[in-house]
């Protein structure tokens, strides 16, 4: 098994699937899409593999578009904003007096 072996089984590529779901258009809602991956087993590895492919130290980075991992491309920026914060905190020393 590959770590992308779960795209063989992802929702969104599946016969039948509608691929408009998943990159809506301005006025259109992504809630069909979106709930459909947070019911799949594969949703985190999903989700990770646009992290990486999207994250700003990538230097293949990819533009953000459309539904990944149940999350549009704003929640995906917000979540690695979010994870940059995490990260710098952890990293910063803790003063001693
Ligand atoms: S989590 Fe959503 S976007 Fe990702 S493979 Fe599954 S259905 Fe597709």
């Amino acid at each position: 098994m590959t770590s992308h072996d779960w795209e063989l089984s992802a929702a969104c590529r599946r016969p039948g699937a509608d691929p408009d779901a998943w990159y809506p258009t301005t006025g259109q809602t992504a809630d069909v899409a979106k709930k459909i991956c947070w019911a799949r087993p594969s949703r985190v590895a999903c989700l990770e593999a646009a992290m990486a492919e999207e994250h700003p130290a990538n230097p293949q980075r990819v533009r953000r578009w459309g539904i990944r991992g149940g999350l549009d491309p704003a929640e995906r920026a917000e979540k690695q904003r979010r994870r940059t914060i995490a990260a710098d905190r952890a990293a910063t020393p803790t003063p001693t007096n």
